[in-house]
């Protein structure tokens, strides 16, 4: 009993003034980052993080465990709340009613807000951004003028939340050789076949199908478009519809240890009509799905990087206030000398993985970081498997017990190296092979 009476109490939040080496860590200063060091933003961007900061704090923490141990969805409060600050239209351009103005705030401003959602939570945070910035750049980068105007602006407000369907249960970091096909009718596209792990499919109205619109396999990625489909948007874990005109589309969630809230479905179509006006970009379209769902994931490497950095700042957080309330042999953990290392080398790979989003952000402002962006998100993805761990261990038992947020954050974490890119394919396919186009252009072989 004694040594469960020295156990800390649960908190969410950090808040309650504890000291590093008398820091007040309680009053968190501007620009400060509870303890990991400061993000040296100029005063726009940490006006940017304030705000998202300050919901993640009132609307995200307060409920992430609830929806976690519950398997709930995300609630409805979250995404308005979104969608009010505007946290949809970060990469829709300005003339399609969003905030983005092309260059390297765009991206910025992405990365921070997205590092404070996360900071909030993975599953119900950072991650509801994700989708529609994967759509907003295909359709940016491919769609007709009358698509863009029909969509972005109802992305950037909030109005559609999306999925994302390019993995099959045959096809995943293979991505290539989807089989899922769009057939042409006169009264549209027919889709027939299966995705899986389509996040938020559920309570999604539109997904973005990556499918094979030319029925010769041996076209390989230069056969395969992508198709906006429009749904009900329903919560829970599983869904079914029928079209008037027969087609099916039905959903089940696939269960999984963290990175809950948004569910991955996976998603059987069954001739489920698509008006032809949307296959993104028409005709011109046609055979372009692949490279307009590659530039959409190639942003989205960069965004799940500020993810495992919002991640490993919450972990961090949370290691240290436990092991300075946390009494062992008669002094808090945090007194002990391997504490305090243990702290600091989280600290130096959430600044590393912090400033080097930083980083990339301004590169692809600037049209350049594409390979960066999968370094970016290969480190800092792994980064924070080992952030997450070693606050875990600073809990000893407790960082075990389901009550305590670390332990959340150590099955979130896992998730980040497995998609957008599984870590060995993202480091072979994208990273070596580009690394070894640049040599062979340096050696003008
Ligand atoms: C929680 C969650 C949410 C997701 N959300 C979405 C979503 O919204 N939309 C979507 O389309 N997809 C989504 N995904 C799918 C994700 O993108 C895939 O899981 C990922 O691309 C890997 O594909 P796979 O699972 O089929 O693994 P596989 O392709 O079967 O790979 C298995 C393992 O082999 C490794 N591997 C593959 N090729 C090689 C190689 N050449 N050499 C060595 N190792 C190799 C991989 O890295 C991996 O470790 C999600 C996945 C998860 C877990």
């Amino acid at each position: 009993m004694g040594r469960r009476c020295r156990r800390p109490r649960r908190r969410d939040s950090v808040r309650g003034g504890a000291q590093v080496d008398s820091v007040p860590l309680g009053a968190r200063r501007r620009g400060a980052t509870h303890g990991s060091g400061p993000n040296h933003l100029s005063d726009d961007f940490e006006l940017v993080a304030e705000t998202f900061r300050r919901f993640a704090e009132d609307k995200i923490r307060p409920v992430a465990e609830h929806v976690h141990r519950t398997n709930g969805d995300v609630p409805e409060e979250i995404i308005s709340g979104l969608a009010e600050l505007g946290g949809f239209g970060l990469s829709v351009p300005e003339e399609y009613e969003g905030f983005a103005q092309g260059g390297e705030h765009d991206y910025m401003g992405m990365v921070v807000a997205t590092e404070e959602l996360s900071r909030g939570s993975l599953g119900i945070g950072g991650s509801l951004v994700t989708r529609p910035e994967i759509l907003t750049r295909a359709l940016v980068g491919g769609g007709t003028e009358e698509q863009k105007s029909t969509w972005l602006p109802r992305v950037a407000s909030g109005e559609v939340m999306v999925g994302i369907m390019a993995t099959e249960p045959d096809y995943g970091s293979d991505v290539a050789g989807v089989k899922v096909t769009a057939t042409r009718t006169d009264d549209g596209w027919l889709i027939n076949g299966v995705k899986t792990w389509a996040t938020f499919a559920g309570r999604a109205n539109v997904l973005m199908v990556l499918a094979r619109t030319d029925p010769d396999r041996t076209k390989g990625h230069r056969g395969l478009s992508v198709l906006i489909v429009e749904k009900e948007p329903v919560g829970g874990h599983s869904f079914a519809f029928t079209q008037e005109s027969g087609g099916r589309m039905e959903g089940r969630a696939i269960d999984t240890i963290g990175y809950r809230g948004m569910h991955s479905f996976e998603v059987a179509f069954e001739d489920w009509l698509v008006p032809a006006e949307n296959l993104i970009g028409l005709d011109e379209g046609l055979g372009r799905g692949f490279y307009l769902q590659m530039a959409g994931f190639e942003n989205g490497r960069l965004q799940t990087a500020a993810r495992a950095v919002g991640l490993m700042q919450a972990a961090f957080e949370a290691g240290l206030d436990y092991a300075q309330n946390r009494v062992v042999f008669g002094s808090p953990v945090f007194d002990y000398q391997l504490s305090k290392v243990k702290l600091a080398r989280m600290a130096a790979l959430i600044q590393g993985g912090r400033q080097f989003s930083y980083a990339v952000a301004r590169l692809m402002g600037n049209g350049h970081g594409s390979l960066e962006a999968s370094m970016v998100k290969a480190q800092v993805c792994r980064a924070a498997e080992w952030v997450t761990r070693e606050s875990l261990q600073l809990h000893g038992g407790m960082g075990y017990a389901e009550e305590f947020p670390v332990s959340r954050y150590y099955v979130d974490a896992r998730v980040l190296s497995i998609f957008e890119g599984a870590d060995e394919t993202l480091c072979l396919r994208v990273i070596a092979r580009r690394l070894a186009e640049q040599a062979l252009e340096r050696s003008g072989a």
